[in-house]
């Protein structure tokens, strides 16, 4: 329900527990984040924020780069497997996502034929999947299996996806979901809403429906889904916390 994600010099984790924190207005039922701290980890509870923080506590959490969740339930019971972020099947793979997928039944059964193997009951997991066989079948990159994979999904969704092979890439895409980029010096970040934002940056990003973002090495980028680069239009807002 609620999105967090920063790519930047500070701690991402930081940044991601004080964002989902101001964004528990919106509800939730469970938290998790996802880290590049020696690999791609995932943290995740059923439950408050702060239950996560207890739950995050001594770990070694550096990471310059993450994506925070707050998930209200739509498919599976809200328990820890079924909090986001989700794993593809490689492991390389993470993502959040707000929103509902219709059509992830049929998309789920064709990759269990295919010898997927799920461990959560949502409809998110389903899409993260879907994307590395795209990306994996057609040998292309990232944000191009997120475009395909895009034509093909039927619902809404806000969706940020971090890899464990690129630490400074962030793809990013929303339809139906709100999603908010925050633009700093040499950092970025990415919300449901500007409120975990606007500490950081006054510059912002409103994201339309049906477009991509890649932030890639401190640069952002943003196309449509039939592939045609936009240019983004920063906005400077004035919002007291
Ligand atoms: N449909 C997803 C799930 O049930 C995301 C729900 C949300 O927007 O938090 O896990």
């Amino acid at each position: 329900c609620g999105i967090v994600a920063y790519v930047g010099h500070r701690q991402a984790q930081e940044i991601i527990i004080k964002g989902l924190k101001r964004l528990e207005y919106r509800g939730y039922d469970s938290a998790g984040i996802a880290l590049l701290n020696g690999g791609l980890n995932v943290y995740k509870k059923k439950g408050k924020v702060s239950e996560l923080e207890e739950y995050l506590k001594g770990k070694n959490l550096d990471s310059h780069i993450g994506i925070g969740h707050t998930r209200w339930a739509t498919h599976g019971e809200p328990n820890d497997a079924n909090a986001h972020p989700h794993y593809s099947a490689s492991g390389k793979l993470a993502i959040i996502h707000n929103g509902i997928i219709e059509n992830y039944s049929s998309l789920k059964q064709e990759l269990i034929r295919k010898g997927h193997v799920f461990h959560s009951d949502t409809d998110t997991e389903v899409f993260i999947h879907f994307i590395e066989d795209i990306k994996d079948n057609e040998r292309c990159s990232l944000e191009e299996a997120v475009r395909l994979a895009l034509t093909k999904v039927i619902g809404a969704y806000a969706i940020v996806i971090m890899s464990l092979e690129d630490p400074n890439l962030l793809v990013a895409a929303r339809k139906g979901s709100p999603m908010v980029i925050g633009v700093g010096k040499d950092e970025f970040f990415l919300a449901s809403d500007a409120t975990p934002i606007v500490e950081y940056t006054n510059e912002v990003v409103y994201l339309n429906d049906q477009e991509i973002v890649v932030i890639r090495d401190g640069e952002l980028s943003i196309k449509d889904t039939a592939n045609l680069p936009l240019t983004p239009y920063i906005q400077t807002i004035d919002l007291e916390l």
